[in-house]
């Protein structure tokens, strides 16, 4: 896993961000991208196409009046960009404060061999058996809830500094 991650960051770090620094700094067309960057003209492209299906880049078309061909004049969408990291890490946190919220008004118990967990009434249900016959056995989630709470004060505070930076 940690092999894979190194090579999809490396991968971002060499063709992804030099790109989207090219639209920042105003080159329009994949082939100045790519001479800038030093990065081949196919890949640019399909990083561009990427970066437009994930609505953080935009093109438009125009045609040249001699050539009769098509240019096409790529910009970074930041702003969209902006909400979606913003929209991901609010659903990120709805999500944790969900959890969090029944962590706090459940009360769960599990099979003491790790195949169920279930709460209140779904252990009554099961008249506090698991399918393998063990007793089911009240679970104290207080570490649970504690992480729970770390996790989402970092995604907010992680959330406040990335929106904190791009105010400057
Ligand atoms: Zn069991």
């Amino acid at each position: 896993m940690q092999f894979i991650a190194n090579d999809i960051k490396e991968k971002v770090e060499k063709t992804i961000i030099p790109i989207i620094n090219a639209l920042i700094d105003g080159i329009e067309t994949d082939e100045e991208i790519a001479n800038k960057t030093g990065i081949k003209l196919n890949i640019v492209r399909k990083i561009l196409y990427k970066l437009y299906d994930l609505k953080i880049a935009n093109y438009k078309r125009s045609k040249d009046p001699e050539t009769q061909w098509f240019t096409y004049s790529w910009k970074f969408e930041e702003a969209e960009l902006i909400n979606q990291i913003n929209e991901e890490c609010e659903k990120e946190l709805n999500d944790l404060n969900e959890q969090l919220e029944s962590e706090e008004n459940n009360m769960f118990f599990v099979c003491p061999l790790g195949h169920v967990r279930y709460n209140f009434d779904e252990a009554s249900d099961e008249e506090f058996l698991c399918v393998c016959g063990e007793e089911l056995e009240f679970q104290d989630n207080s570490e649970i809830i504690k992480q729970l709470k770390k996790n989402i004060k970092l995604i907010k505070s992680d959330l406040n500094s990335f929106n904190k930076s791009i105010k400057k």
